[in-house]
């Protein structure tokens, strides 16, 4: 009989292709030791983003769903603030439920600001996707990544380089284990089907000969000017390589684009919209795409797994290993002309990088995870980790316990 109960908390869509085999792992393998909770918080609810994408990837249903999105869309406010306050409210009901052993994150979405509230309970955090930075402190989810991670008893990062950088915040050396990109986990378990979705098919596509866009963070849909920029940009280049555009629009992609009156260029015979589309499907358009431009963090990691060359179109990335491998190009500085002329350099690289950079050293990114947490479960890792005893090897530790080593 399981005695550690484990909170997962997830809160978007992203979140669940990355820790699927994961939840697989600790619900199947690890139920002897860890009596595990999936929790949603409601960050995304429609049912394409939310309900139909999980089910579609074969991923269980939560066992609780916080509803933060619904209630905020019926109560009319929508500010991160409202979002904050309602989401920290409930995760404190649900602690006091719940009396959770541990709560797990990942990633940088808002849904791990409630971190703080976890930490504030004397609950310890685990953080997966630790150590991104992308130093821009224009971006909501930088705040978010340094919260989370300054917070987390147990912090898992992708590469050495992530580790590093926590290292030099200060981070304690021995809550950090580098496991590679579980992306990596996702996109193989689920190639077979990628290979046996019709989607080129159905939109009438050919391998090679299309584009594939994303556009929904913060800093490129909530400014009239930069979105036009951009949708100019990638229309004249399609235009000029006689390609068509497959452009999947979120919600609050399509509310912005009509709030600018910018509908009339995608509405052009270059784009071909869709609603946000099932991941094997979208994983396929990335596979045959001749390019891909997009804003998302994991579609820059998925262009250089599948071999399709990359703009990242945003001012700044916190996952700059994709440029260096050459699978990418980040478009940087915003301006008219800017994306057009990195979509053309990226049209020209070769598609030769190593595919295996995010992964390094082979084996499952989720399996190292699933390993690592139940060794540290039968350790009793989280009742001792921040303990006098554990930290005093420290002398700033020792001073402030009344030492003077
Ligand atoms: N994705 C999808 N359907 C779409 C667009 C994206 O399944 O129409 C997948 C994509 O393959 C990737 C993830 O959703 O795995 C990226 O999500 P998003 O861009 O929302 O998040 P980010 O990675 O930027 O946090």
């Amino acid at each position: 009989m399981a005695n550690f109960k484990l909170i997962t908390l997830l809160g978007i869509r992203p979140d669940y292709i990355r820790m699927f085999k994961l939840i697989k792992l600790i619900d199947e393998k690890g139920k002897d030791d860890i009596e595990h909770i999936l929790v949603h918080s409601g960050q995304h609810y429609d049912p394409e983003l939310f309900g139909n994408f999980i089910k579609d990837l074969g991923i269980r249903q939560p066992d609780m769903d916080l509803g933060i999105g619904l209630t905020l869309k019926e109560r009319g406010s929508n500010t991160y603030a409202a979002q904050t306050a309602l989401l920290d409210e409930r995760v404190y009901e649900m602690l006091e439920r719940q009396k959770p052993d541990a709560v797990m994150y990942l990633g940088d979405t808002n849904t791990v600001l409630s971190s703080v509230i976890v930490a504030r309970y004397g609950v310890p955090v685990i953080h997966l996707e630790a150590g991104g930075r992308s130093f821009d402190w224009r971006m909501p989810e930088e705040k978010c990544r340094i919260v989370i991670d300054h917070l987390s008893d147990a912090l898992y990062s992708y590469l050495p380089r992530y580790k590093d950088l926590l290292l030099a915040e200060g981070v304690a050396d021995f809550r950090v284990k580098v496991i590679g990109n579980i992306i990596m986990d996702a996109v193989n378990e689920w190639m077979p089907r990628v290979e046996a979705s019709t989607v080129l098919r159905d939109l009438k596509l050919e391998s090679k000969k299309f584009i594939l866009m994303g556009l929904h963070r913060e800093e490129n849909i909530t400014n009239g000017d930069i979105l036009r920029n951009k949708l100019t940009d990638i229309a004249k280049f399609a235009q000029e390589k006689q390609m068509p555009v497959v452009f999947p629009m979120m919600p609050r992609t399509v509310a912005n684009v009509e709030k600018f009156g910018l509908m009339d260029i995608i509405n052009s015979s270059t784009f071909i919209k869709t609603k946000p589309l099932g991941f094997f499907d979208f994983l396929r358009l990335e596979k045959e795409a001749r390019l891909i431009v997009s804003d998302s963090g994991t579609v820059q990691e998925e262009g250089l797994i599948v071999g399709t060359p990359t703009v990242i179109a945003r001012r700044s990335t916190e996952r700059p290993e994709t440029i260096w491998a050459g699978a990418t190009v980040l478009e940087g500085l915003d301006g008219s002309g800017t994306l057009y002329a990195k979509m053309t350099q990226a049209w020209d690289m070769p598609t030769t990088w190593d595919r295996n950079i995010l992964n390094p050293d082979g084996g499952s990114p989720s399996q190292r995870v699933f390993d690592d947490l139940i060794a540290k479960v039968r350790s009793n890792w989280f009742k001792t980790s921040r303990s006098y005893e554990t930290l005093s090897g420290d002398p700033r530790v020792r001073r402030a316990y009344g030492g003077n080593a």
